[in-house]
């Protein structure tokens, strides 16, 4: 490829020793060859697999979405259900919203309900209209209710919960009975305002046939059963805010079993429902689960539901979601723990989407793509630094391939329809986030991730936000960061080429050109690390790679023999490092021209030169202009120039002596070619190109 544009600023940095890496965490957990570690990784199709449940309701989502600002808050859900589950049905709900008012003028409520039968509803205790359009339900107060006071509105409905072709609401079946609400589909099996900015406690108290166990969230606050009616009573608390599409019932014959939580104040059970014939191999799939936790508490705070519980139980949705504390998990389970990188994300959506939780579609990453990360960071925890390297690499790898083998380059913020759930939500988020830790270190990224748990704990989120916590917890500027990796697309394609030269007792030079050679994506600015083999052992640096075409100069010690770029996997690009031999100087420059400043006559001035720039098969990184007071010759080489021009001040006015001006291109590697034409002060009446 031929260059011929000047962007270059060189450095020299003379290495003396390897930089600290990664400092953080414990020393890992399992002590497992890179051959070991690699057969563990999730395949292409078991990342699919994780995001593709929820991608098959977002058809759903942006078909229906439809919002109107809400002027009321709700406090507290109570869904009271008796499930008919042989005759695949609701015989009777009720449902109690606790809501407080938000303005002086509240006069109706709008909620969400999917086309069950209601049979009446009231406002604190008294029959009210309503009115239905679709799935928008409309309920008169009565009267306006002024801002701050509360009121409660109950619907009372039954029947079947119509799910068709739709992959959100209540599903009811022998088997397994269990609920969808994500993205937004809650409202398809009990009415609320169903946003995710709107969260609320909840209590459910759900009435099953007997021989059913009912998992759901929060507390398990009683469980009875009515042996006349051969009826089975659960009731469930869920004292910690949670959004609607986070609110699940989860039923079947499950048999169950428990592991503790300990920290030095509380003691937390984790149970666990599974089929029986899959219980042995439960217990060995989830086993981590205690270390898991104390892996993430240790990193981001401490598990934010601990008065509860953190459960999973089975259903067979194909994929798994991470209701608040009651994970339903549809993945198989064989007792080889296949699926602990998928364990892994959904325990710490318990964080990041339940405790801190998107308020809008837009801002999905903040949910699934530090849910995608979380799953390296538990390979550091079990594997070292050299796991969440091998994770890293490939999850880099997977999306690069993705992005690349379909075309969809778009920004993660704000996906276009159809893609909330893809790869740049869930694996880009991730190695966003892999990158900030390297940009801002370790110290401060979890500072960063601690601070943004504790600041918007139990409430909602925007990417702003985020950006906001990392700005106040690094101290800079962070919008370069943000706007290169969340709102603009595509990533880094970067081309390195390496040379060197004996300088004898001066020890080499080492070489380095990189190029950005992406398409369709922006010209990124990271800082990279350059891992440099020579005769004598590693170095690894960081140089800043900001414009389409870099150079940098090493002098060694000792002579090298290789050179990687990002040899730790901190960078989500496309990288190839090639070792060239460059023996072609650039082109001579012809056109050199000078004039005098001042006029013609001056009797003293600054000696202007231009000309334009060189071409070279690598790159021109700098100019050098040389001075002779003969015609003819060279002479001695001024000061260099990085640009196509130079001013020698001061350089006429003594009639005693001329100047004669030649000037030489400089490749990347210092090659130089012939000088250029000289031009010359002669009697000092000069113009252009004399
Ligand atoms: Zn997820």
């Amino acid at each position: 490829m031929k260059r011929s544009f000047l962007s270059a600023v060189i450095i020299v940095v003379v290495l003396l020793s390897q930089s600290a890496s990664l400092a953080r965490m414990h020393q890992p957990s399992r002590d497992l060859s890179r051959a070991e570690i690699l057969k563990r990784l999730p395949r292409p199709q078991d990342r699919e697999m994780l995001r593709a449940g929820k991608a098959r309701l977002e058809p759903v989502l942006r078909a229906e979405k439809s919002y109107t600002p809400h002027s009321y808050d709700v406090l507290h859900y109570e869904i009271n259900m008796d499930i008919d589950i042989p005759g695949d049905t609701v015989r009777t709900a009720s449902v109690f919203i606790d809501c407080q008012s938000q303005t002086d003028t509240l006069t109706t409520v709008d909620l969400r309900f999917f086309r069950m039968t209601i049979d009446s509803i009231t406002v604190n205790g008294e029959s009210k209209s309503y009115t239905r359009d679709d799935d928008e339900l409309l309920v008169d107060l009565g009267g306006a209710v002024s801002q701050g006071d509360t009121f409660q509105v109950a619907v009372y409905y039954h029947g079947r919960p119509i799910t068709g072709l739709v992959q959100m609401g209540l599903f009811i079946s022998p088997s397994i009975t269990y609920s969808i609400g994500a993205p937004e589909g809650a409202y398809r099996w009990y009415p609320c305002y169903d946003h995710p900015s709107d969260k609320a406690t909840a209590d459910l108290n759900i009435t099953v046939p007997a021989g059913y166990i009912v998992a759901s969230n929060g507390t398990l606050v009683g469980s009875k059963l009515d042996e006349k009616r051969s009826k089975a009573i659960y009731q469930w608390s869920e004292d910690y805010p949670i959004s609607t599409y986070l609110i699940c019932v989860v039923i079947s014959q499950y048999t169950s079993f428990s592991m503790w939580y300990y920290t030095d104040q509380d003691t937390m059970e984790i149970p666990i429902w599974v089929a029986a014939s899959d219980s042995a191999d439960a217990v060995a799939d989830f086993a981590n689960l205690p270390d898991m936790i104390a892996c993430y508490a240790d990193l981001f705070g401490p598990y934010p539901f601990i008065e509860e519980k953190y459960a999973m139980a089975t259903f067979n949705w194909g994929g798994a979601m991470e209701h608040q504390t009651c994970v339903s998990w549809g993945f198989p389970i064989t007792g080889n723990q296949d699926w602990e990188h998928v364990v892994a994300h959904e325990l710490s959506h318990m964080w990041w989407g339940d405790w801190v939780t998107y308020d809008d579609f837009a801002d999905v990453w903040l949910n699934e793509g530090f849910a995608t990360y979380c799953e390296a960071l538990w390979w550091q925890y079990l594997y070292g630094e050299v796991g969440l390297q091998i994770y890293m690499d490939d999850m880099q790898d997977y999306y690069a391939n993705w992005e690349n083998s379909t075309g969809h380059r778009f920004p993660i913020y704000d996906p276009p329809p159809g893609y909330i759930y893809s790869p740049t939500e869930y694996e880009k988020g991730g190695c966003v986030l892999h990158m900030l830790r390297f940009v801002v270190g370790d110290s401060t990224f979890f500072d960063i991730l601690r601070t943004y748990g504790t600041t918007y704990a139990y409430a909602n989120a925007v990417t702003a936000d985020f950006q906001a916590v990392c700005e106040a917890e690094s101290g800079q500027d962070m919008d370069w960061f943000f706007d290169q990796w969340i709102y603009d697309q595509g990533f880094p394609e970067y081309s390195l080429l390496w040379s060197y030269a004996n300088q004898g007792a001066k020890g080499y030079v080492l070489y380095v050109a990189i190029s950005q050679i992406q398409e369709n994506a922006p010209i990124f600015n990271m800082p990279v690390e350059l891992g440099i083999t020579t005769t004598s052992g590693s170095i690894l640096d960081t140089v800043t790679v900001d414009d389409a075409q870099d150079f940098f100069q090493f002098v060694l010690q000792d002579e090298p023999l290789d050179v990687q770029l990002d040899p730790n996997h901190w960078l989500l690009c496309e990288k190839q490092e090639t070792t060239v031999s460059d023996t072609t100087a650039p082109e001579t420059i012809a056109d050199l021209a000078i004039q005098l400043e001042g006029g013609a006559k001056s009797s003293s001035g600054d000696m202007h030169l231009w000309w334009t720039q060189a071409d070279d098969d690598v790159g021109v990184v700098r100019y050098v202009v040389y001075r002779s007071t003969q015609a003819g010759s060279v002479g001695d080489s001024l000061a260099g120039a990085a640009d196509t021009t130079y001013i020698d001040p001061g350089a006429a006015g003594d009639v005693n002596t001329n100047f004669f001006y030649t000037v030489k291109a400089v490749d990347w590697v210092d090659n130089k070619p012939d000088a250029s034409n000289q031009v010359g002060e002669f009697d000092r009446s000069l113009s252009k190109g004399e």
